[in-house]
């Protein structure tokens, strides 16, 4: 096992280099078979991961172990299903559950990618919903089209849809590509003259999932030949799923006769995630990875969530692996001032001059008091309410702990969380409370 957790460091450095999808697409499913010696053998589950991978990624494999590890050795990659006998790779693929059929194109689909392990919340809501009533088989929605840009959680869904149907129907016939590797298929097969069994493969299938359709736009003999698979599985009531960068009819370059077969289906958008969900889903995605060893505090998940500058929850994710890394390495406890330090190209330019200070005076100033009036002992309706506001305020906008605002008002730790939690709840009710923070915090906006 030893050399698995050797590829899987790799994967963690390239990480830097390569997008997470393209890790997960092609380079998870390798593994290391010898390490000591030359050449480094790396396996792959069949020819066409081994041919993509050595002409796509073999340099940088080579770079990155001889940068990390200090091996100079040349790498070689072979077929690990070839090798049958071999229990140790069976064992990696079967962990990683990598599909290996004989069917060369077949991409694999990501254990992890679970609908347990997503969070759902209203920037997903319909999407998730879409592909759970596949499941339960209460929709008649073909094709699926889910779209929205990238990093949001289409690819993840999609795997979804693929682990759950296989769990559930395991005599199912499932493809999993993607548009990019629907087009490689295709000239492969048509330059080897194979397009019958090209064919033979597509259609002799109950689930196609295809991701990031939209690369298939504008090579005219691919869409023909897409045009074709879709119009026959769609006849023979085969649930087909895709996912896109964006709606059919803004793709460009896309043949109309698929446009129109995408949106005859349902169409479902994917879009950024609130603060909440952001929350919600770097605390999931702690507790599936297990980034345990150093402590993420709830104040530090709301610092990420409410700081990071890219809406996309790939860079959120991204960022919080980033900085547990950094963490562990010079074993240091997760503090604000680590996360800045750290994540400094990743966060939003901070306002400078919004501060405690500056949404004190607007709160005092709107309820006509004084900002000594907030910090004092005084309970009076009024008084106490402006003070609530404002620690709800300051919470919401500047991402201090609860201690470090009852602080400010030189009251107990626990003062500004009770304050808050009320305010919080009381929204939910309250319109006019609401209308008052809303006002408050368009204020904020225009301080400069
Ligand atoms: P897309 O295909 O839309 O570009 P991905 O599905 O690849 O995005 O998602 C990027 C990363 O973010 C993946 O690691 C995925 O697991 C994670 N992710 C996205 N949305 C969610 C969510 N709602 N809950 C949990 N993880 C999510
Ligand atoms: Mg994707």
């Amino acid at each position: 096992m030893k050399d698995n957790s050797t590829w899987l460091n790799i994967l963690e450095i390239l990480k830097n280099e390569l997008t997470e999808a393209e890790i997960n697409q092609w380079l998870s499913p390798l593994n290391i078979k010898t390490l000591n010696g030359n050449p480094i053998i790396l396996t792959a589950p069949n020819k066409f991961f081994k041919t993509w991978v050595e002409d796509n990624y073999l340099t940088l494999i080579k770079k990155t172990f001889k940068e990390n590890l200090g091996l100079k050795s040349d790498i070689d990659i072979i077929i690990s299903i070839e090798n049958k006998d071999d229990q140790t790779i069976r064992t990696v693929s079967v962990e990683r559950n990598v599909t290996t059929t004989d069917t060369t194109f077949d991409l694999p689909l990501n254990k992890r990618f679970t609908f347990d392990n997503f969070v759902v919340g209203t920037s997903n809501r319909y999407a998730h919903a879409a592909c759970s009533s596949l499941i339960s088989g209460k929709t008649t929605a073909n094709p699926l089209y889910i779209y929205g840009d990238v990093g949001l959680g289409k690819t993840h869904l999609m795997h979804a849809v693929g682990n759950e149907f296989k769990e559930r129907f395991p005599k199912y016939r499932i493809l999993y590509t993607t548009g990019e590797s629907f087009v490689n298929d295709f000239v492969t097969s048509m330059r080897l003259s194979k397009l019958d069994s090209f064919k033979q493969r597509y259609l002799n299938i109950d689930l196609f999932l295809c991701d990031d359709v939209q690369f298939i736009a504008g090579k005219s003999r691919t869409m023909e030949e897409f045009f074709f698979t879709f119009s026959q599985l769609y006849a023979t009531q085969k649930q087909i799923v895709l996912t896109s960068n964006t709606s059919p009819n803004n793709i460009k370059e896309l043949d109309p006769r698929l446009s129109s077969r995408f949106t005859s289906g349902l169409m479902v958008d994917v879009s950024t995630p609130s603060v909440e969900e952001k929350e919600a889903i770097i605390k999931k995605y702690i507790e599936i990875e297990d980034l345990t060893t150093q402590r993420f505090s709830d104040d530090i998940i709301r610092y990420l969530a409410n700081n990071l500058k890219s809406d996309s929850t790939r860079e959120i994710l991204g960022a919080t692996l980033r900085i547990f890394t950094l963490a562990s390495i010079d074993n240091e406890d997760i503090t604000i001032q680590f996360a800045e330090k750290h994540l400094k190209d990743f966060l939003m330019k901070r306002d400078k001059t919004l501060s405690p200070d500056s949404i004190l005076e607007l709160t005092a100033k709107y309820y006509q008091l004084k900002v000594s009036d907030l910090k004092s002992k005084n309970r009076s309706k009024t008084i106490a309410l402006a003070r609530s506001i404002a620690m709800y305020l300051i919470r919401e906008k500047m991402s201090l702990s609860y201690t470090e605002i009852s602080s400010i008002f030189s009251r107990d730790h626990s003062t500004a969380l009770h304050a808050v939690n009320k305010i919080t709840d009381e929204l939910l009710t309250n319109h006019e409370l609401e209308g008052t923070i809303n006002v408050l915090l368009d204020k904020m906006k225009l301080i400069h």
